[in-house]
């Protein structure tokens, strides 16, 4: 019992403040002035709105949020493992004493996912159809097993393209945005504070990741997410940034995806087999991203099957 007070106390709400020099703006949280050891860190976004950044292997974070609310606590996107979404819990406990009632399943990835076994019994989780059909599959893994029977957003008949949800007080909704990370991404808007969590929508100065990504649909959905009424795009990895960097970070990021798509449709155009593609693209301004060495080929022949009309 000691223990755990000791430990409730390592973990502090940060407010992130405009800084008098500009803030690099990297995934790299030694180029970003960060040691690893201020993670977890829980960055307050709006009252009673959280960002929960965590580093992760190989070194850069990943986001969820969680919103606390009269009657409970709302929770998007777990994290990795067991022992991650559990100090993720551990860290909500220490800002409030509300239960967690509700789980917005962003993305289906394991790095999300991972933990989920370590969720409370009973709450609801919101998944898109897509991810719905992964849960499924993780109900195998004793680390990944939904601890819940998932309800799918949108809705069965789809006459609507989002789920509102009352979280004691504070509008959430989850949306989807069209398939862009994983097919399944939703995203979660709280209309009145303006803050919109984009999961693995948006990777903030990470290399586009297109393992089960819709590379064209992505940078679809990112346009319908930049027309809301938004204040603060918050990633589902790298740094959860001031309001007018993180829109500015949003259209670097669509950028991104986009220069990647042109960069490989050159390739495909001069006959290359994608692997030559991948050892002769050239990454411009995004070959210093985080994790450009690992998702670069990747990148190629996920668009190589878009290009070929493989990807279904
Ligand atoms: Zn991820």
């Amino acid at each position: 019992m000691i223990r755990r007070l000791t430990a409730l106390t390592a973990v502090s709400v940060v407010l992130l403040t405009a800084a008098a020099v500009a803030q690099e703006r990297t995934a790299f949280p030694d180029k970003r002035g960060l040691k690893l050891s201020e993670f977890p860190r829980v960055v307050k976004l709006a009252d009673n709105v959280y960002g929960y950044e965590e580093i992760r292997q190989p070194g850069f974070t990943t986001v969820s949020l969680f919103v606390v609310g009269r009657d409970g606590v709302l929770i998007a996107d777990g994290q990795g493992s067991p022992d991650a979404t559990q100090k993720m819990l551990d860290a909500i406990a220490r800002v409030t004493s509300k239960p967690v009632r509700w789980y917005v399943v962003g993305s289906d990835h394991g790095d999300h996912t991972a933990g989920n076994s370590v969720l409370p019994k009973n709450i609801t989780y919101l998944v898109s159809r897509a991810s719905k059909a992964q849960l499924e599959r993780d109900a195998a893994n004793p680390n990944r097993a939904p601890t819940a029977p998932p309800v799918i957003v949108p809705p069965a008949a789809m006459a609507a393209d989002r789920q509102t949800l009352d979280v004691g007080g504070i509008e959430v909704q989850a949306l989807f945005a069209g398939r862009a990370h994983t097919g399944g991404d939703l995203l979660v808007y709280l209309p009145k504070e303006k803050i919109l969590f984009m999961s693995e929508v948006f990777l903030n100065r990470v290399f586009p990741a297109m393992r089960s990504a819709y590379p064209t649909e992505w940078v679809g959905a990112i346009d319908r997410a930049l027309t809301m009424d938004v204040q603060r795009f918050v990633p589902g990895h790298g740094f959860i940034e001031e309001p007018a960097v993180s829109r500015e970070e949003l259209i670097e990021y669509q950028k991104a995806l986009k220069y990647v798509i042109a960069e490989v449709n050159r390739l495909h155009k001069q006959g290359l087999p994608a692997d030559d593609a991948a050892k002769q693209a050239n990454w411009g301004p995004y070959k210093e991203w985080f994790l450009v060495e690992q998702q670069g080929p990747i990148a190629v022949r996920k668009v190589y099957e878009e290009i070929e009309g493989r990807l279904k």
